[in-house]
């Protein structure tokens, strides 16, 4: 993938400072928060407060190594596409901020450490991403390159715009009024739905000019959707797949709803909850 353009100035990177040790002795609350994004569930009100790290060195603006001007300027093609997006609904889009972090940070759904993953905090309405992640993403997955970590960040940003769009609080309101079954059913809808709309963010920005796909490049963000993919998760992690518990979708599932965004660019196609395809 090439990708042109400035990167965007809405980064955060701890990535310099030793304050990520501070976290890591979060002890319980750290727990609760890894198993809560792993699972999809929001844990957030048991996490009590962050410790105080006043050690954490936040370096704000344009990034200066290449993987972190890489992260600003995808960070940036997203606030295009999604602006533009968002104005073909009349509505405004806000930015979010992408904070990259090493071994562990604190946010404002509390503390967390490299081991999650990517996420989204929509309390801050900021993209966490440990760029080791990517490290694994190939030695583990064997989903490397440039447009499976695009694909990542396109992703995360994605649950912004549900939160935007008022969709992540729909599924807020249902916890607790249905069954856990079904509630896992929803938040297999919403990733979905993320995935989705990373596809259309690639659609667009290749179709303004802002990236250039090579060969291979599509196959690459579907291998990461299908390294991704929950019943693959569980069958490193149990051996065993249980569908019920599923919440970020089957890998087939990612890789069709990635694929339909890529395919057709339009916002309308996007509605999982309401969809009887896969
Ligand atoms: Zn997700």
């Amino acid at each position: 993938m090439q990708i042109f353009g400035k990167g965007s100035e809405n980064v955060e990177d701890s990535r310099g400072s030793k304050g990520g040790k501070a976290v890591l002795g979060g002890g319980v609350g750290l727990i609760i928060v890894v198993l809560g994004l792993f699972f999809g569930k929001d844990l957030t009100g048991l996490v009590g407060q962050m410790p105080t790290n006043e050690d954490t060195e936040v370096n704000r603006g344009i990034p200066t190594d290449s993987a972190g001007i890489q992260m600003s300027k995808i960070l940036n093609s997203t606030d295009e596409v999604w602006e533009e997006e968002f104005q073909s609904m009349s509505k405004e889009y806000e930015k979010p901020t992408l904070r990259l972090f090493r071994e562990g940070v604190q946010t404002a759904c509390g503390s967390a450490s490299a081991d999650v993953g990517p996420f989204y905090c929509p309390g801050d309405r900021k993209v966490y991403i440990d760029l080791s992640f990517y490290d694994e993403l190939a030695n583990r997955f064997g989903a490397a390159g440039d447009f499976a970590q695009a694909y990542v960040l396109a992703h995360e940003v994605g649950h912004h715009v549900q939160n935007l769009l008022g969709i992540s609080d729909k599924l807020q309101q249902a916890r607790g009024k249905v069954s856990e079954t079904e509630h896992n059913r929803l938040s297999v809808k919403l990733e979905l739905q993320a995935d989705f709309y990373a596809g259309l963010w690639a659609h667009n920005a290749q179709k303004v000019g802002t990236i250039k796909l090579d060969e291979g490049d599509l196959q690459e963000a579907l291998t990461a959707a299908n390294a991704i993919g929950d019943d693959k998760l569980q069958k490193q992690a149990t051996g065993e797949v249980t569908p019920d518990s599923f919440t970020h979708g089957t890998s087939q599932q990612r890789m069709y709803w990635f694929k339909k965004g890529f395919e057709t660019g339009d916002i309308k196609q996007g509605d999982t909850f309401n969809s009887s395809e896969l």
